[in-house]
């Protein structure tokens, strides 16, 4: 039996169900929750619920955003014509932080995984082609999936795919570290990695 009582308990289970948090850090977080004022128990619920609520992916690049489109795409100074290709929101944040990046994006949301069971239909593969297909102008694709077994797959993937339609293509110059993350990389690797970016 815990030693908490029931709706404490179901507060660390929500607490541990988040990433990266184990046990003894929910149970201080659930203190802390226990601990703190009526007024910022409530500002901390609302938070979550209006990002829940308000939230949306932007229906050209799959950012997540207040409005749609996200303001990188209805950004005028922002170069369209050229794509940088992400696995994850997180990624766009980590490019942006180098303020080298000067085009738009496409989030697909995960990458190809055989292992995992996840194909190229389970990932924003499609809208990115009908995007290219749109009509407007494209002049490069940046792929800067992760350096990880996976991401490599996608990239090959997606060059197998694009390159076909007269696209230049090219992938982010090594320097992140095999096995990492976009979002863990510092700005100037991250800077490095897209000026020395290569066709593929
Ligand atoms: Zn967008």
């Amino acid at each position: 039996m815990s030693v908490y009582s029931p709706s404490i308990e179901k507060l660390i289970e929500g607490f541990e169900r988040l990433p990266s948090i184990g046990h003894k850090t929910a149970v201080r977080l659930a203190f802390h929750i226990l601990n703190a004022t009526n007024e910022e128990t409530e500002e901390f619920i609302s938070a979550i619920r209006n990002a829940k609520q308000n939230l949306k992916y932007c229906s050209k690049c799959f950012n997540i955003s207040d409005t749609d489109p996200c303001p990188i795409c209805s950004n005028p100074k922002r170069d369209s014509s050229i794509i940088c290709v992400v696995e994850d929101v997180k990624d766009i944040i980590a490019m942006e932080r180098t303020h080298e990046f000067k085009g738009v994006y496409h989030v697909l949301h995960g990458s190809i995984s055989p292992m995992n069971g996840i194909g190229p239909d389970d990932i924003k593969i499609k809208e990115l082609l009908q995007r290219i297909q749109s009509g407007e102008t494209i002049t490069e694709i940046i792929i800067a999936t992760n350096p990880r077994v996976e991401g490599e797959a996608t990239a090959m993937y997606l060059s197998k795919l694009i390159k076909p339609l007269g696209i230049k293509v090219t992938r982010i110059a090594h320097g992140i570290p095999v096995g990492g993350d976009l979002e863990y990389t510092d700005e100037i690797t991250l800077t490095k990695a897209l000026e020395g970016r290569r066709e593929i």
